[in-house]
């Protein structure tokens, strides 16, 4: 086997197995926040989480980090496990930070009692001022000092819904002058009644902050490798301190970063995309303009293109910004053996063979040259054929192949011979055809300069063709200053409607792939109903 090179990660885990580390077990997790669908992003720290713990032989759990009621919901939980599947990956147990309530709760009230915590009663806005900056130290709060009794009285009751929302916050007492600003009394837990819990319902009337809820949990569940992206690594020696508080010293898990995905022409944030689903300004999570999981199914992407795409960039200690076009050719390359190959005619003109004489016939037709053993189809031929407008033009012109009156040879893919006449008033295009030159017959052989898509007039399918470009104009929408709305591309969805497609095609189901020849990759979309098949277009066949 070639010579491969593995990810700074991987010689993290190589090196903790051969030094016996955590006697020698691997355990990662996957930890999203259920408050949106997964995107390409995740993706990449899926690949990461499962793919170490199944080359390592460790193992790796999906746990949903709900301890913010306001913006989770089932609805969450559930695409996040479909999608996680999909993507080929398999949980060893599905975990919840919820589970761990009581258990945080307790730890809180320990920290309190060793004199590492207290109840503020200011203002959030009050402590964001006297946070200071990275080279001025913060101001203590006045609360700070409060004895430990009144610390747990004040708990106790902020968990009973005595006090409104933001009106106080358990803080850890740490340093307000600590150079890692995370350190300056970070919150350990607000207070949150307006929403209950998709799990734990009103039970609970304050939950943790992220900083007081992973690290523990990770512990908890006795995960080693916390790999996560890179913004998590100033939270680092924070987790490491938390853990310090409590954990005793024969197991620690441990932190690492990678760099997060980011992809031109695309926004990855949660924040963002819920918008676009809320302001109806795409078809929902699963648009296939979208950089969901759910998105990217729709439009005709397969697990192993996503994988393959995410093992080609690998993962770094650099922020970047990966071009689009390589996520592109992953899914062209995935679908070009796999998915047959089809006549489409998205701008239909009709053509009508007046030499041709009976009621048609079928011919042959390659179901993918790539494939072999894919076989063959029969597709009906006939008189009348529908072929794209842009295949004729009135006009000879020595540089055009395809169809002129009184212009050269072209043949009908996999079919005959025809040459054109001319153009009645209808609008109908007439040629005629050399019927020695049928494609398999050894008149076939005769070649010509261009070969044209057609589908048969009296078994043409209508369809419904949903032809897709970038969502956003700007090469990087994140870095755009304005309003990210400003920069949506207006031409990021048109819909052909009454394009002609094979007969086969009217019994095309949600998720069959095709591709359309001289177009490109196309997938079957769920709207897609009796007879009228409804496509998107996945990828066009070559790069812009
Ligand atoms: P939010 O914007 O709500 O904080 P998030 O993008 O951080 O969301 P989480 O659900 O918290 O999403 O993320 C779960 C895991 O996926 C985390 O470990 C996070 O590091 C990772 N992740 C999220 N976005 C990306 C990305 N763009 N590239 C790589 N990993 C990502
Ligand atoms: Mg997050």
């Amino acid at each position: 086997m070639a010579n491969v090179t593995i990810n700074f990660i991987e010689q993290i885990i190589k090196k903790d197995l051969e030094e016996g580390a955590n006697n020698g077990r691997i355990q990662t997790r996957f930890p999203p926040e259920p408050n949106g669908y997964l995107h390409i992003g995740h993706a990449k720290a899926i690949c990461m989480d499962f793919g170490i713990a199944k080359k390592y032989g460790g193992t790796c759990n999906l746990r949903f980090d709900d301890t913010n009621p306001v913006k989770e919901d089932v609805e969450y939980v559930d695409s996040i496990q479909e999608d996680i599947k999909w993507l080929g990956f398999q949980w060893n147990n599905i975990y919840y930070a919820s589970d761990y309530f009581e258990k945080l709760f307790e730890l809180a009230k320990r920290f309190i009692r060793e004199g590492k915590a207290y109840v503020d009663e200011q203002s959030a806005e009050t402590i964001a001022q006297q946070k200071g900056t990275p080279t001025i130290p913060g101001t203590n709060s006045p609360f700070r000092d409060r004895p430990v009794e009144e610390n747990l009285d004040l708990f106790e009751r902020m968990n009973k819904g005595e006090f409104e929302d933001g009106s106080m916050v358990l803080r850890a007492k740490i340093d307000m002058a600590h150079s890692n600003m995370h350190f300056r009394d970070p919150i350990m837990y607000r207070i949150i009644t307006t929403h209950p819990h998709h799990k734990t319902g009103t039970k609970w009337k304050v939950y943790p902050m992220y900083d007081f809820a992973h690290g523990q949990s990770d512990y908890f569940e006795g995960v080693t490798h916390s790999l996560c992206t890179l913004e998590f690594e100033v939270h680092r020696p924070l987790y490491d301190y938390f853990l310090d508080q409590f954990a005793g010293a024969d197991y620690r898990p441990k932190q690492r970063e990678f760099n997060r995905l980011n992809i031109t022409y695309t926004v990855m944030s949660k924040r963002k995309m819920l918008a676009l689903v809320k302001e109806g300004l795409v078809r929902g999570w699963d648009d296939p303009r979208m950089p969901t999981i759910c998105g990217l199914r729709r439009r005709g992407y397969t697990p192993e293109s996503i994988r393959n795409f995410i093992d080609k960039i690998g993962y770094t200690k650099y922020e970047a910004l990966n071009d689009v076009s390589l996520l592109e050719s992953a899914v062209r390359e995935d679908l070009k053996p796999k998915a047959a190959r089809v006549c489409a005619i998205m701008d239909p003109i009709k053509l009508v063979i007046d030499n041709y004489e009976g009621n048609g016939e079928m011919v042959t037709i390659e179901n993918n040259p790539d494939t072999p053993e894919s076989g063959s189809r029969e597709v009906r031929f006939g008189r009348e054929v529908w072929i794209e407008r842009g295949d004729f033009r009135k006009e000879a012109d020595k540089d055009f192949y395809r169809l002129s009156p009184g212009g050269r040879e072209v043949r009908l893919k996999g079919a005959y011979i025809i040459q054109a006449i001319g153009i009645d008033e209808n609008g109908v295009v007439h040629a005629t055809y050399d019927h020695n030159s049928k494609s398999g017959t050894e008149g076939g052989n005769r070649k010509v300069k261009s070969t044209i898509n057609w589908v048969e007039c009296g078994s043409a399918v209508d369809a419904e063709v949903r032809m897709y470009d970038r969502l956003f104009t700007e090469e990087n929408p994140s870095a755009y200053e304005g309003d990210f709305r400003e920069i949506l591309n207006p031409q990021s969805e048109t819909v052909i409607n009454g394009a002609k497609v094979e007969a086969c095609l009217g019994k095309a189901k949600a998720g069959d792939k095709f591709q359309f020849l001289k177009v490109g990759y196309f997938n079957t979309d769920y709207d897609t109903t009796e007879g009228k098949p409804v496509f998107n277009l996945t990828v066009t066949l070559k790069g812009k």
